[in-house]
């Protein structure tokens, strides 16, 4: 038995130990000069050494409570809060995030023995719970980081002027944006799911140095972590079929492709016109009924959307569970770490986190694993950092928050005859690995995907958005009759490329920003390599040809968005562009007939979909 009503026994001890000391220290004080024991005739130097033995016993049992704190980690004044477990029981491991990668190792530290507290700054929202509402969802930034309580700040190389951050991707939402909920961003993402192939590993060794890049092979092999991949496959959930140019893998799927989108069938045709070999593409997404979730009901609403029917197959409703049927998995929304509590020893003892009602508290751990995202993880080492470790923790190679890498995105957009419907089901169903490997003979670095989608599927995004041809005009009878007739009738073909390592482009803390909690935030600073934009402007040109081939009457490229250079254009500033822009919006608006309310909120943002660095995704 180490804990009485859930009260470590150390804890009682110290207390009680505590109690002693101030009675010791209380006597001597009444000794002094008391007349009642001169009185009684106690001698006055038989009084002064029974006074100065319970001083001195007095100080001895203080300065053994303060070193047994240090040792332990516990930290005076902090409150208790606790539902499986509390902040001063020691668990084996505290995890910061339940995303894609917190919300996968808790269940395996939890599963393997270990006692585990998983804290989320997020709340923890249940299926039924969310709703297809595009405009709380894009222009509210629901479960996003928000730049009214979480600020950020953006450089467009190391030599640019530092800029806000912030209100890019929807006016409600931060440039570097990720979700914030039980889940991460498996909760929201579009449930591509890629594995590395072998040659990612060994680039360096393969291609030699690049010039102005980092780059350098990884410490692990394909084949070792291969067995992972196909864990991680089974306990999610992911249904897919093996293409020409997959990697291998020791045991299949674990479900079936989901069904052929019309989108997929026209990308097929196009990519097979020009000799390239389509295939299905994974998801993280359930065809058939899997471990009690009901297979994918084709709503529509689900890159970028929560999925009410659990068949997207997001750490909220796989391993978390999994984790917390084991009995020692801990769960803590609304807990906002701020800092990695370390003892003098240098060795951690727990984390500190703000709850729901900003009430500090410290959690007691003998290990913190950090699975904040690529933007919060280093923001977290750097603002951890103590006298004993003055440039943050786990940076004693001082590359904590350098290299930071975005994946490239560009794509084509293109309107059929006859309408495919592509706002039903997943987004993505084929795709093409044909230029993933970097090819010396094109001249530059770099390698991608394209897949086929609709990122317009949600009416009201395919109103505000770029998804009319060039031209077309913004209000009035004919853009209501565009609107109507090319919503059925318009796909993309996305393209993901790679991003090369740059010192210079990196996650920083800015000396001058704090956040509601008054914590440091983030400053982003980016510009791409030259090697990244060819790459994405030669797979642009291969995505608009597979859609002429696949017969599309109008094909036109509205993004090509890796670029910090192409970030600076976004119309997120009062610029004179952006309000001639906005206004033309605010019209549309006005005439579809999308509530007032808006207006003000969509000044500040208008067509921008997520692209560049300064409006990103962190992944
Ligand atoms: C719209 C969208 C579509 C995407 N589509 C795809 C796709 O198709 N395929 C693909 O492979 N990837 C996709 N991604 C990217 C993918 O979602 C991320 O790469 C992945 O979620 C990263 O996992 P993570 O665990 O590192 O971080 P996250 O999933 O971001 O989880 C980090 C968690 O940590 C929490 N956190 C951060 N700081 C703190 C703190 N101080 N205290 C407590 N909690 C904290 C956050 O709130 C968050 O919940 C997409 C992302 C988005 C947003
Ligand atoms: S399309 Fe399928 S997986 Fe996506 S949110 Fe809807 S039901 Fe869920």
């Amino acid at each position: 038995m180490d804990a009485i009503f859930g009260i470590s026994l150390t804890s009682i001890m110290l207390s009680l130990i505590a109690l002693v000391a101030i009675i010791f220290l209380l006597l001597a004080v009444i000794m002094w000069r008391n007349p009642l024991l001169v009185r009684i005739g106690l001698r006055n130097v038989v009084r002064r050494k029974v006074q100065t033995t319970l001083i001195v016993i007095g100080l001895m049992l203080s300065t053994l409570i303060i070193s047994a704190a240090f040792a332990t980690g516990d930290t005076v004044g902090y409150s208790i809060t606790n539902d499986l477990f509390n902040q001063l029981e020691e668990v084996d491991f505290v995890i910061v995030g339940s995303g894609a990668a917190g919300g996968v190792i808790a269940k395996q530290l939890a599963v393997a023995g270990f006692s585990v507290v998983v804290l989320e700054q997020g709340p923890r929202i249940e299926a039924h719970e969310f709703r297809h509402d595009e405009y709380e969802t894009f222009w509210g930034g629901s479960y996003s980081n928000q730049p009214s309580t979480q600020p950020q700040s953006f450089k467009a190389g190391p030599d640019a002027p530092v800029e806000p951050g912030g209100g890019t991707f929807a006016t409600g939402m931060n440039g570097v944006g990720y979700h914030r909920l039980v889940g991460g961003g498996s909760v929201m993402f579009t449930s591509n799911y890629w594995r590395f192939k072998p040659i990612d590993f060994m680039e360096r060794s393969v291609l030699g140095a690049i010039p102005g890049t980092g780059l350098e092979d990884w410490p692990i092999t394909y084949e070792e972590l291969e067995p992972y991949y196909t864990q991680a496959e089974w306990d999610l959930g992911v249904s897919g079929e093996p293409g020409p140019f997959d990697p291998y893998r020791s045991r299949p799927y674990p479900l079936p492709p989901l069904p052929v989108k019309s989108s997929g069938v026209l990308f097929e045709r196009g990519a097979r016109a020009l000799g390239l070999n389509p295939q299905v593409a994974p998801m993280c997404i359930i065809s058939e009924p899997y471990k009690g979730r009901s297979a994918c009901q084709h709503c529509g609403y689900c890159a970028g959307f929560g999925c009410e029917h659990r068949s997207k197959s997001s750490t909220l409703f796989t391993t978390i569970p999994d984790a917390e049927a084991t009995g020692r998995c801990e769960i803590r929304a609304d807990s906002y770490v701020s800092q990695i509590a370390m003892n003098p020893q240098g060795r951690t003892t727990g984390v500190l986190y703000f709850d729901a009602d900003r009430v500090e508290h410290l959690q007691r751990a003998r290990a913190v694993i950090v699975c904040a995202n690529g933007a919060e993880t280093p923001r977290l080492l750097l603002n951890s950092h103590t006298s004993r470790f003055p440039d943050g923790l786990a940076n004693s190679s001082g590359h904590v928050g350098k290299y930071l890498m975005f994946n490239g995105n560009a794509g084509t957009n293109g309107v059929f005859e006859r309408p495919l419907n592509e706002w039903k089901s997943v987004m993505v169903t084929r795709m093409i690995w044909d230029y993933y490997d970097s090819d010396p003979a094109r001249g530059f670095y770099g390698g991608g995907g394209i897949d086929a989608r609709f990122w317009g599927g949600y009416p009201i995004f395919f109103g505000l958005g770029d998804y009319l041809p060039p031209g077309s005009p913004m209000w009035g009878r004919e853009f209501r009759r565009l609107l109507s007739h090319n919503y059925s009738r318009t796909m993309n073909a996305d393209v993901h490329t790679t991003s090369l390592p740059v010192e210079t482009n990196r996650i920083e803390i800015d000396p001058d920003l704090v956040d509601d909690w008054g914590l440091p935030c983030f400053r982003v600073t980016y510009k791409d390599h030259p090697d990244d934009l060819a790459m994405l402007a030669f797979l642009a040109q291969v995505a608009t040809d597979i859609m002429d081939e696949a017969g599309a009457i109008e094909t036109w490229k509205p993004y090509m968005c890796a670029s910090s250079v192409l970030a600076r254009t976004q119309p997120d500033v009062l610029s004179p562009q952006t309000i001639r822009l906005s206004m033309r919006r605010w019209l549309r608006w006005a005439i579809s007939g999308v509530p007032k309310n808006a207006l003000g909120r969509s000044l500040r943002n208008t067509v921008s979909s997520g692209c560049g660095a300064k409006a990103s995704w962190i992944s």
